[in-house]
């Protein structure tokens, strides 16, 4: 089995330095990114390189963000602690983890079903507990709602209602927006029916997919 060791903690503070230089100043970011063992989230293939600031393959087509996209759209949500966050796209769980040591609930979507049955018993292996969810993001949580932020990890060609709706008045949404590449947004919830939106430039996400390719 593999397991942390100096040396990739190492790795790790020299890739929190990286992502500092980049623009990303939350201390508290910078803390987790420096806490989460990425290494251990790769496949073998891969865990030579699961410092560098780049994404991998994780099977089922999708990939793991790249640190900076994570730190990046972590550092938006201003989380505090305690927060009720939801997470569309589960994933292999580093985002999770990430969103987990800021100390914040998570609630985590994921509709691969081969994901979703392999991140579900290997984060409560490394520590960390979330509320899994097999299913489709679009839809959001009703039952667990509203949250305080919402996080999407998927390149979504336009931004979902019913996420807008279990969204706190007050509360914040990041969602990478667009087909082939995305425009990283921020939504703020100014009231029920008010939103005021930020953007943050390209980056590029694997697709957030509609349910009706459930299945593919
Ligand atoms: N945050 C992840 C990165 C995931 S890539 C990590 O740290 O590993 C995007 C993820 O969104 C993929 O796992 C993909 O299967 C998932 N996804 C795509 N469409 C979705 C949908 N409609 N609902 C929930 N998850 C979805």
């Amino acid at each position: 089995m593999i397991t942390d060791s100096y040396r990739h903690k190492g790795l790790r503070r020299q890739l929190a330095l990286h992502l500092k230089t980049k623009g990303i100043d939350n201390a508290d970011v910078l803390k987790a990114i420096e806490t989460v063992p990425r290494h251990l989230f790769l496949d073998n293939a891969f865990i030579e390189r699961a410092y560098e600031d780049i994404a991998f393959p994780i099977g089922a087509g999708q990939t793991i963000s790249r640190p900076h996209t994570v730190a990046f759209q972590t550092q938006l949500l201003k989380l505090k602690r305690g927060e009720k966050v939801l997470e569309i796209g589960t994933g292999c769980g580093y985002q999770t983890s990430v969103l987990l040591e800021m100390g914040v609930k998570v609630y985590t979507i994921e509709r691969q079903l081969e994901l979703y049955n392999k991140t579900i018993k290997f984060l409560p292996s490394i520590g960390y507990s979330a509320k899994f969810i097999y299913g489709d993001g679009y839809k959001g949580m009703p039952a667990f709602a509203p949250f305080d932020k919402i996080i999407i990890t998927a390149g979504a060609p336009v931004i979902p209602n019913d996420l807008l709706n279990q969204l706190k008045v007050g509360g914040l949404m990041v969602i990478p927006v667009g087909d082939k590449v995305q425009t990283m947004t921020l939504l703020e919830k100014k009231s029920e029916k008010h939103f005021e939106k930020t953007e943050f430039g390209e980056f590029k996400f694997v697709p957030l997919l509609e349910r009706k390719e459930w299945g593919d």
